[in-house]
């Protein structure tokens, strides 16, 4: 020990007692002016320069004291160090333990790529000493992997004097406790960065589940929807997302709800469905992370056509490896319970400019879920809505479906001053095909006998089943003539073929079909919609009556019903 000058010792139990004050900084800058401070107060320099390595390379100053204040690290505007000068630097110093010692007169400083970044500091108390203003005292700071991080530059000692092996000693234990201090208080900043972001996510994501589960129609979904990008833009950190639904009948994407898009590119976007089979090229296995599909644009050639039909935007900044482009993209698979996809939603623009992590990518995902759940249930209950409305057999409208639709037609007759006609259908003697062949076979040829009368009508036509082997049926804007040459096109379609069974013998069926008509004004006198509804499907049901008695297999009107046949005289 005696070796050691007293205040040498002295040093060494002050940097030591800085050790738990490095250890809980609560953020860089603290820990950065601490080992400062202790450069200036505890180990006599005039001036400490503390550098950090950024992400673009360099060197750059992150913070700097002076233990009187009367110098200054006079730096030019922006100045920073790229890291190979450092590195050719470091090959030329004296090492010292870890510690790069430098003479201000060494050739080394000769060198234009060094010499351009040394910034001579005046001593603070006159120049009477060893030490040159362009001297450097270098401490390296490493990751815990052993990359360079940053370096301590103490300058200017108060007492002139070179650094002696024991200061630099001293140095080098203080440069490695700023070292795992550093990594400490970055790692301990990022961990609170994600678990504020997961947090503001967990609560965007409650909220949302919350109102998720209340959507039912259409009409809901699509202020859901809205709600649910601007709430992945924001939790997310994305300026731009759109979501896009898969059409449940094609397999065209149609966009649904955007956050960022001017309104210019939503009207492009949404002129057209998107095939499916167009974001292929941006959903390739090799993207995947986690359940979604990361594009990076400097591994996959984008498409043009894709680029074009997506308004893909140019980027605006310059672009550095590792930070987004405006080329790449982030998408995510909307999936349900059974992993059907539903819809894709694709962010673009990550507000700090930089790739997600996988982290942040399963966060996303959480929303898309939530999404997925509600867009599932809208589908659902859009199925139940149409299964309620469907007969089981025939697979047609039923007859409460029939009466909305009735209804509706009847009030847009009479707002457009139409008149309206319905045609009730009875198969003929059904009961004899039930009791030859049973009931299962009844039921084939049921539906047989819908098919060939959907066959023969157009698709605004409504034919529902109105009951047993009892067909209605409503053709709308169509005039009288017409419905009557509809009517006989029937009757001659279910006649002109038999109808097949399971077993070798066909069965030969005919319908009766009755005719009710109203004229519009007719109808323009009538106020109730119900009396109308009433009223047509009476005289049709008359029609009917008049068509079986008068022998089956044919067509009749009510105004025959009334007339010479009329079955109530
Ligand atoms: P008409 O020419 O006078 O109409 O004679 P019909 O035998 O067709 O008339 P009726 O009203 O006496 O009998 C209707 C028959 O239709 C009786 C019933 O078994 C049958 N039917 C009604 N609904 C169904 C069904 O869903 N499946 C089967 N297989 N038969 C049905
Ligand atoms: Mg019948
Ligand atoms: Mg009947």
């Amino acid at each position: 020990m005696e070796q050691y000058p007293n205040n040498t010792l002295n040093k060494l139990r002050a940097v030591l007692d800085m050790s738990s004050r490095l250890l809980s900084a609560t953020d860089e800058s603290e820990l950065l002016d601490a080992v400062a401070k202790s450069f200036c107060d505890e180990l006599g320099y005039g001036l400490c320069v503390i550098f950090l390595r950024e992400a673009d390379d360099f060197l750059h100053v992150r913070h700097q004291r002076s233990a009187t204040g009367s110098i200054d690290f006079k730096a030019p505007q922006g100045y920073r160090i790229p890291f190979s000068a450092y590195e050719k630097l470091a090959a030329r110093a004296q090492r010292i333990g870890g510690v790069l010692w430098i003479d201000g007169r060494s050739a080394a400083l000769n060198d234009p790529e060094i010499s351009k970044y040394i910034v001579p500091t005046e001593p603070t108390f006159g120049s009477s000493n060893e030490w040159h203003a362009k001297s450097l005292l270098l401490a390296p700071l490493f990751s815990l992997n052993g990359a360079v991080i940053g370096m301590i530059a103490p300058d200017d000692p108060l007492d002139g004097s070179l650094p002696s092996p024991e200061t630099s000693i001293i140095i080098d234990t203080f440069a490695h406790l700023t070292s795992v201090a550093l990594e400490l208080v970055r790692a301990r900043t990022n961990a609170a960065a994600k678990i504020r972001i997961l947090e503001a996510q967990r609560q965007q994501v409650a909220r949302l589940f919350a109102a998720s589960t209340t959507v039912k129609r259409e009409r809901q979904l699509e202020a859901m929807l809205q709600n649910f990008v601007r709430s992945m833009a924001e939790a997310g950190n994305f300026n731009r997302v759109a979501l896009y639904l898969l059409d449940p009948t094609s397999t065209k994407l149609v966009l649904r709800a955007t956050h960022g898009l001017s309104a210019d590119e939503q009207e492009f976007l949404q002129q057209d469905s998107l095939e499916l089979s167009a974001f292929a090229p941006m959903m390739q296995p090799e993207m995947r992370i986690s359940r979604s599909y990361l594009y990076d644009h400097t591994k996959f050639q984008v498409p043009d056509e894709l680029i074009a039909s997506l308004r893909i935007p140019a980027s605006t900044s310059p672009w550095e490896p590792g930070n987004w482009h405006s080329k790449d993209s982030l998408t995510i698979p909307l999936l349900d319970e059974d992993e059907n996809l539903l819809g894709i939603i694709n962010v673009d623009e990550p507000t700090d400019g930089l790739f997600p992590e996988a982290y942040h990518v399963e966060a996303l995902e959480f929303f898309a879920d939530q999404c997925a759940i509600a867009v599932a249930q809208v589908l659902k209950y859009r199925q139940l809505e149409v299964m309620a409305e469907t007969d089981s057999l025939t697979r047609i409208p039923n007859r409460s479906a029939f009466d909305l639709r009735l209804q509706a037609e009847i009030k847009y007759a009479k707002a457009q001053n139409l008149g309206i006609a319905l045609l009730f259908i009875d198969l003929d003697h059904f009961k004899r095909v039930n009791d030859t062949f049973g009931h299962l076979e009844g039921d084939a040829v049921l539906k047989a006998v819908t098919k060939r009368l959907k066959a023969s009508l157009r698709k605004v036509d409504l034919l529902a089943r109105f009951g047993g082997e009892e067909f209605v049926l409503l053709l709308p804007d169509t005039p009288i003539v017409e419905t009557m040459a509809i009517a006989e096109k029937l009757r001659a379609a279910i006649q002109r073929n038999p109808f097949s069974t399971s077993s070798y013998e066909s069965v030969d069926i005919t319908i009766s079909v009755g005719v009710g008509a109203l004229e519009k004004d007719e109808i323009k006198n009538i106020d109730s919609v119900d009396e109308i509804a009433k009223d047509l499907i009476l005289r049709a049901d008359h029609a009917l009556y008049l068509a079986k008695h008068l022998g089956r297999n044919r067509v009749c009107t009510f105004d025959e019903a009334q007339g010479p046949h009329s079955l109530s005289k």
